[in-house]
């Protein structure tokens, strides 16, 4: 069985299903778990070949392996579809290249030090998901990483900080952000970054390659935590990082072929194999979650027990003209909100729902929720916190693809406990 032949004018629904499929071991219909922490060499030329990089070949799992590519190549696929249509007769491979990598935090770890070290500076966002604040505000200083912080995400104030801080290496961001939903013009952000030669590194985890493509509007990388709507299902954890700049990406190089290593932070190939699984219905999955995520919004946003409502898809959200003009197909699964009357309400609400589970991560088919100041932002102090706008008042929902009848009935009787 020969492996399956890709057209860039295929849609995501094709991609996460026949890229790198087929021509597997034994004609299996998925590609079998290489569970091995070593391969085996005929002689000790051929080994002396790969390690060198002139043959292709596998020889330690800490560095690659046929699942961790295989995973590898299709999330690369995916985000870097709209360069590769562009150039229909070019390798995808010469236009963009993946890794996965164990976890969210290890995609960030390897992604960020595979560009920037002790002596340098970045500018970070403030309202990003609690641990990569805490890797930022923590550990970076530790490394000698000086950072900037910037909380205001219009392109006015963006801009102001990149003039201000030229000699910066790196721009890391959320978009849309965790857990306030707001969104960045990543054109704009692009440009203004470029003309001082500063990378823009952007987490995607939120809307993912679905709603959004980073790399189409001159984003250098794009990482994720695969933890959540890439494998879909809550069933392992996982990471990736993309980018076009196949040099920092070089396995031999001193980028993320480097830190991928030294960090040690490849995925186990039975977790890589179960979120290509998981991603096979990705695209069904994710407009489910967009519609669900869309009429739960407009719900919450006629209920006077809810003081405010954070999704990019209402029309009256300050990030909708930009969220319409930079992502597709709607606007992701990730709806925030306020319950008036402070946070004790709030998190009666969230204790009264009985469909989505209590419980951080999102991005599963079944729906999560959560309160960001005594969970998932637990990391970030309050003063940080309040700074980001991320108020004690405010619960977070990972919407599912449940019947949204049913989920709507779950959180109006909640809201009728609650108030
Ligand atoms: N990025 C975002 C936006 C997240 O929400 C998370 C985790 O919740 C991470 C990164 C970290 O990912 P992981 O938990 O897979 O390490």
């Amino acid at each position: 069985m020969a492996t399956k032949k890709i057209k860039p004018s295929h849609g995501m629904g094709t991609i996460v299903n026949h890229v790198g499929e087929g021509g597997h071991d034994k004609h299996a219909h998925l590609m079998p778990i290489y569970q091995t922490s070593t391969f085996g060499f005929d002689t000790v030329q051929e080994a002396g070949e790969v390690f060198a990089g002139r043959k292709k070949g596998y020889a330690y799992t800490r560095t690659h392996n046929p699942n961790m590519d295989h995973l590898a190549n299709k999330i690369a696929y995916m985000e870097g579809i709209d360069l590769i249509k562009l150039n229909p007769d070019v390798d995808p491979s010469e236009i963009v290249l993946g890794k996965v990598t164990s976890s969210g935090m290890g995609a960030t770890s390897a992604a960020v030090l595979g560009r920037i070290g002790a002596g340098d500076k970045a500018i970070v966002q403030r309202g990003l998901y609690g641990n990569s604040f805490k890797w930022w505000y923590q550990l970076a200083p530790r490394l000698g990483i000086e950072v900037v912080w910037f909380s205001d995400v219009s392109p006015e104030s963006l801009e102001q900080t990149i003039e201000q801080h030229s000699d910066a290496k790196l721009i890391f961001l959320e978009t849309p952000s965790n857990p306030n939903i707001e969104v960045v013009d990543l054109q704009q952000l692009v440009t203004a970054a470029h003309k001082h030669g500063i990378w823009v590194m952007v987490d995607n985890t939120f809307a993912t390659p679905y709603h959004q493509r980073p790399l189409t509007f001159g984003c250098d990388v794009v990482i994720h935590s695969t933890s959540k709507y890439i494998s879909g299902h809550g069933q392992v954890i996982g990471g990736a990082i993309v980018s076009t700049h196949l040099d920092y990406m070089a396995p031999g190089g001193s980028g993320v072929g480097l830190t991928y290593k030294m960090l040690g932070v490849a995925p186990s190939p039975q977790d890589t194999w179960l979120i290509n699984v998981g991603l096979k219905t990705f695209e069904v999955r994710m407009q489910r979650h967009a519609e669900n995520a869309l009429a739960v919004a407009t719900w919450l946003q006629a209920q006077p027990e809810v003081e405010e409502v954070f999704y990019p898809g209402l029309p009256d959200n300050p990030y909708h003209e930009l969220a319409k003009k930079q992502m597709i197909n709607g606007f992701g699964g990730m709806v925030s909100f306020k319950v008036a009357g402070g946070v004790e309400n709030s998190m009666a609400f969230t204790n009264a729902v009985t469909i989505p589970t209590l419980a951080v991560s999102l991005g599963n088919v079944d729906s999560l929720i959560q309160h960001p100041a005594s969970m998932t932002h637990s990391a970030t102090p309050k003063e940080e916190r309040e700074k980001a706008g991320i108020t004690d008042n405010i619960v977070r929902l990972s919407v599912g693809i449940e019947n949204i009848e049913d989920l709507i009935e779950d959180l109006d009787n909640a809201l009728k406990l609650t108030s």
